[in-house]
């Protein structure tokens, strides 16, 4: 995804350019970039929403999830390490930024649904399609109470 942005580049500091944005990084992604003109460079400012394929962290079933991936960076005209830079065609490319943030923007434990119910710790049986007739293990301290019920029972 590049922008040019060399028509900016030239008007005064604050100067502002929105763009809508679909493109495809490894995953699809599509939102909107604002560009604002500063003394150093162009501060970027992205909202985007990805579709990741990934695999539930309980259920193990894989699935495709969408993201929200937001971002505000300053892309500078002068080299400077770690900082993102405007290129010499006055271009910004906007897939390095975008796939950092979905990076860190990924939940660790992505879950296919808020309630899913995962495998079975016993016959491995993935629990949102089929119930099982294993016993579950209770807990000790719940086991106490379950006598207690039972005995009124
Ligand atoms: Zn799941
Ligand atoms: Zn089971």
């Amino acid at each position: 995804m590049i922008i040019n942005v060399s028509q900016l580049l030239n008007e005064h500091i604050g100067s502002t350019r929105r763009y809508n944005v679909d493109g495809e990084e490894g995953f699809p992604y599509k939102g909107k970039v604002s560009l604002v003109r500063t003394d150093k460079g162009l501060l970027v400012s992205g909202s985007l929403v990805t579709t990741l394929n990934t695999v539930c962290s309980r259920c193990l079933c894989d699935f495709d999830y969408e993201l929200f991936v937001g971002f505000d960076e300053e892309f500078l005209l002068h080299r400077e390490e770690g900082a993102f830079v405007i290129s010499e065609h006055r271009e910004i490319d906007l897939s390095e930024v975008t796939r950092q943030y979905t990076l860190l923007t990924e939940p660790m434990k992505p879950l296919c649904s808020k309630d899913c119910a995962g495998l079975c710790s016993q016959c491995g049986k993935n629990l949102n399609l089929v119930t099982c007739d294993c016993i579950k293990e209770i807990d000790p301290r719940l086991a106490v109470l379950a006598s207690l019920v039972k005995d009124r029972l």
